[in-house]
């Protein structure tokens, strides 16, 4: 099957987070959003976290707007880091669910020893604030940028993240090591369709993605907002080859948090969704 490029507007948008993460809309203000954009289907995707996906669901069916329980979540590589997509997770699945937890504890640790090494560094920040920008939610490294922010240590998220958040800076610290196989694992075990995020990213695409579809890979995320068309139109030539499911969203933070991701930006073809939602139907 081939796949047309088309920047006409979208109905479909697959890449949110909310407050369940490092967003900063709540999960049924997003909702809200999409409704207010005309999307017609959206799929919530909060970093290592489903905690969102109810309250999502309900304003989805106030408001006539399909939400698919999704995910997405992070792992290591050698390179750096991968981002795994699930969609049509099963939130209640206690495997997934189980992990998740795990994740969300040690992303609390992290923050807590990336504050502690700022802090050594003589940069005055504290954790207190840093957990009151995460609300709860997963903990990231954008609370800290958010807190570093407010104590006048940066000028703005990214220029906190250039200074000390990014590998060789003072704050930077790795995340607890998950495979990509171990993820794709996990969103199978929960009935859901595991999707590679933002495939250039991690750099060597081709190589990652053959490996990654050994390892059981449904999906590759091709209409992604930042991707230029001849970008798209090469991740979509990719997906063709290994009977993967193109899919696409804006990767939305919140409401001018970040240029170029703005809800509904993705040209995401409505005939994703049934193209997703067939692979997961399948594997059930
Ligand atoms: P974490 O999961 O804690 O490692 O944080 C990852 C989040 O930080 C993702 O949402 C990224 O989009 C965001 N992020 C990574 N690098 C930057 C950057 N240079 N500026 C702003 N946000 C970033
Ligand atoms: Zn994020
Ligand atoms: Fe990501
Ligand atoms: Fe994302």
């Amino acid at each position: 099957m081939t796949t047309q490029i088309n920047r006409g507007r979208s109905h479909v948008d697959l890449h949110l987070h909310s407050t369940a993460s490092d967003g900063t809309t709540s999960p049924s203000g997003v909702v809200e959003l999409a409704a207010s954009t005309a999307l017609q289907t959206i799929a919530l995707t909060d970093h290592d976290s489903a905690a969102g996906i109810a309250e999502a669901r309900a304003a989805g069916s106030r408001l006539g707007v399909e939400v698919i329980a999704g995910i997405e979540m992070s792992t290591s590589v050698e390179r750096g880091e991968l981002h795994m997509l699930g969609y049509f997770i099963d939130p209640a699945n206690s495997t997934l669910s189980e992990r998740l937890e795990q994740f969300r504890d040690s992303r609390e640790r992290r923050a807590e020893t990336m504050v502690e090494r700022l802090q050594a560094a003589g940069v005055p920040i504290t954790l207190e604030r840093v957990l009151a920008f995460g609300a709860g939610g997963a903990i990231g490294r954008p609370h800290v940028a958010r807190a570093l922010v407010e104590a006048g240590q940066a000028t703005s998220v990214s220029d906190a993240f250039d200074r000390y958040l990014v590998p060789g800076r003072v704050g930077y610290v790795p995340h607890f090591r998950l495979t990509p196989a171990a993820a794709i694992e996990l969103i199978h075990a929960a009935n859901g369709v595991a999707v590679l995020a933002h495939p250039y990213s991690t750099g060597a695409v081709e190589a990652v993605v053959a490996e990654l579809v050994a390892a059981g890979l449904d999906g590759l995320e091709v209409f992604y907002s930042l991707y230029n068309d001849d970008q798209q139109a090469f991740l979509a030539m990719l997906a063709g080859h290994h009977d993967l499911v193109p899919t696409g969203g804006s990767d939305f933070h919140g409401t001018g948090e970040r240029e170029g991701h703005e809800i509904g930006s993705a040209n995401v073809p409505d005939d994703t969704v049934d193209r997703l939602r067939h692979v997961a139907a399948e594997r059930r």
